[in-house]
């Protein structure tokens, strides 16, 4: 049956996969991200292959913005059937120099624990949590009294053990997982579903420059990444499919609410021995 799919963050690597892929199963997808030229290319894509989409600029720590495209998509697609809260990510603005504390970080002018400035942590905290928080309080509105209605929230492998250098990106997907489940439990006799996927290592923008240098080289950080997945390779877009599929199927994971899925060749699974 065909829903009405509405993805934030659309225009991002993952997002804009799960988008494709929605559409060629016949799903209305509306798509929000805050870099309006990146969603109007891939519902053009999609829209010129034959699917339904839509795109809308959508800032998703606004909420009188988001409120104000909800009403679009009311007037364009119809009510949400199926929320994906995929905007989010990392920014240089909270990330720390040194993987560990080295002397003289106290005083250094490179960014550090200790001058990581609090706009940085807030940026991005509120991003990847409130980023999910807002668009459900909007959409779910939508959900309440209807069937086959859910949310697909993105964590992270730092929701489990933190990476080194991006503390608040580490924090706010811990924060994406458990607040999965609450919202699950919040809204289990409602009928609406809730759940999350932890996906490993995918190279996509939000990441590309802690991966690799100017040159396109791969980082240090690369190799121990790439060390600790026994897979010994990035993820691929395509590869989360499966699972989104299936979480959104109100069949087939009828009785699946609450849980986050690590997708991640292993990372989760290894410990380093
Ligand atoms: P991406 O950078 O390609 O996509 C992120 C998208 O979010 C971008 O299109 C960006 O414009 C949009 N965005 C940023 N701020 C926004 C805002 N305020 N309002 C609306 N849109 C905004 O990165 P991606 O890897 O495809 O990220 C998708 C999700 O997957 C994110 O939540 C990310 O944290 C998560 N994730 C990614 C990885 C990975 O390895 N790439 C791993 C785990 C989780």
């Amino acid at each position: 049956m065909s829903k009405v799919v509405v993805i934030t963050g659309a225009g991002g690597v993952l997002c804009s996969s799960f988008a494709e892929f929605l559409a060629e199963k016949g799903h209305k997808v509306a798509l929000l991200d805050i870099n309006e030229a990146a969603v109007n290319v891939i519902a053009d894509k999609i829209n010129a292959a034959g699917g339904c989409a839509k795109a809308y600029a959508c800032n998703v720590l606004k909420k009188e913005i988001i409120e104000q495209v909800h009403q679009q998509i009311l007037a364009d697609l119809g009510k949400c059937d199926i929320l994906i809260n995929g905007a989010g990510g990392n920014s240089p603005k909270c990330t720390t120099v040194h993987e560990e504390y080295e002397k003289g970080d106290e005083d250094a002018e490179i960014s550090t624990f200790f001058n990581l400035p609090t706009e940085g942590f807030d940026f991005v905290f509120d991003l990847n949590i409130k980023g999910v928080l807002l668009p459900s309080q909007v959409f779910m509105t939508d959900m309440v009294g209807r069937k086959g209605c859910c949310v697909l929230n993105i964590s992270s492998m730092n929701a489990y053990r933190p990476l080194t250098k991006i503390p608040a990106y580490s924090a706010a997907k811990a924060a994406v997982s458990n607040f999965t489940s609450w919202l699950a439990v919040h809204f289990a006799k409602e009928g609406i579903r809730v759940n999350a996927i932890a996906p490993g290592f995918f190279v996509t923008n939000q990441n590309r420059s802690l991966l690799f240098d100017t040159e396109g080289n791969p980082t240090a950080r690369t190799g121990k990444i790439l060390r600790a997945t026994p897979m010994g390779r990035f993820g691929e877009a395509t590869e989360l499919l499966g699972a989104v599929e299936w979480l959104l199927d109100e069949e087939k994971a009828s009785f699946v609410t609450g849980v986050t899925i690590p997708i991640d060749g292993g990372f989760s699974a290894y410990s380093g021995v």
